[in-house]
């Protein structure tokens, strides 16, 4: 009986040590941040588009988590506060990208600036203007999220990420030949994208905002074409990359309690997160995290009305919510993603694992 205890405790020490051995540590992060996603906008886009719950791509990740998200001044936060708390790590007030206030003022330390410390190249995709609150967050710094043309300023000539893509144009604060003096090779639209390259590329499509997927893209290329090219771009070096994409506008449907609109974002952030699981396919160095910044509209699914009819739902607010938001992990280190929360800890898982 105690050779056979003695038998059994060798085994289990050495499954350990080999678990601990071959647990795979991501070289590249893949962020993906759906704007004013919470449980219920993923409830109602399932029900409009499969008739049923948990079909969308992420829900099937093994690892599922809850964040908190209020900020420093708030219990509910705004873009700017709750993307600088997953990119720095730090509560902020709401309006402040990436600067210790309350605190000394100073510039706080991004995920994609830690990224970049370790020879990683680095990338920001959204569907709103690239100078908007969230990418905003990773890439610059700055004490209201409405300076946009300092904000563009510090992205393309202080950070300098590899890839920017998203809305563009005067009313981002762009000026696009200065991007382009600043050594960035530049596409408008869906067919310049696929000829795009370059180590400083970036997409701005449009003036302002990119149009919403319900209403179509026209020439633009939707998320998950400007996510593919961005993976493509970045997968260049061995020390692997960080990549921020965010549906940016579930935010600004929920905002207008336009249910339609709000689903088909959702469903085009679902898709584009499809593209980046099969683009990973049996690689084991790639963390991927699908979370949202806050809850908008106050969203209640109230009943299922089956496929391609919306829900009967109700909205308690024209702004955003304290509630709690969804967290979804993938790949290599993914398994310290699950449970409860609070947004700041993404920062500090990633970081712990990656950088
Ligand atoms: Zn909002």
């Amino acid at each position: 009986m105690m050779k056979l205890c003695k038998k059994l405790i060798i085994f289990l020490s050495l499954f350990i040590f080999l678990s601990c051995a071959l647990a795979a540590k991501p070289v590249s992060v893949i962020l993906m941040i759906g704007d004013g996603m919470g449980f219920e906008q993923i409830k109602a886009a399932d029900y409009y588009f499969y008739g049923e719950e948990g079909r969308l791509s992420f829900e099937s990740f093994p690892v599922k988590g809850s964040v908190t998200t209020y900020s420093a001044d708030n219990d509910i936060t705004d873009s700017a506060a709750a993307a600088t708390a997953m990119a720095t790590g730090q509560k902020v007030n709401n309006g402040v990208i990436s600067k210790a206030i309350p605190g000394d003022g100073s510039n706080l330390v991004t995920l994609l600036k830690r990224a970049q410390q370790d020879g990683k190249s680095t990338g920001i995709v959204t569907t709103t203007m690239v100078t908007h609150a969230t990418p905003a967050a990773f890439a610059s710094h700055n004490l209201s999220r409405n300076n946009y043309a300092e904000i563009a300023a510090d992205i393309f000539t202080v950070t300098k990420p590899n890839v920017v893509m998203g809305g563009g144009g005067p009313s981002a604060g762009i000026v696009t030949a200065d991007v382009n003096s600043a050594g960035y090779n530049i596409a408008q639209n869906s067919t310049e994208l696929r000829g795009l390259t370059g180590e400083l590329a970036c997409g701005f499509f449009g003036d302002g905002h990119m149009p919403y997927e319900y209403d179509g893209l026209g020439d633009y290329p939707h998320l998950n074409q400007m996510a593919v090219k961005a993976l493509d771009l970045l997968d260049t070096s061995p020390a692997g990359f960080f990549l921020m994409i965010e549906g940016g506008r579930i935010d600004h449907a929920c905002h207008s309690n336009d249910l339609v609109r709000a689903v088909y974002e959702v469903k085009e952030f679902s898709d584009t997160v499809q593209v980046v699981l099969d683009w990973m396919g049996s690689r084991d160095d790639v963390l991927l995290i699908v979370t949202a910044d806050h809850e908008t509209g106050g969203l209640s699914v109230t009943s299922n009305n089956g496929v391609d009819v919306l829900p009967t739902v109700t909205w308690s607010t024209d702004y955003h919510t304290a509630a709690d938001v969804p967290l979804y992990a993938f790949g290599a280190g993914s398994e310290l993603f699950s449970g409860k929360m609070d947004n700041t800890d993404i920062y500090d898982l990633i970081l712990l694992q990656a950088f």
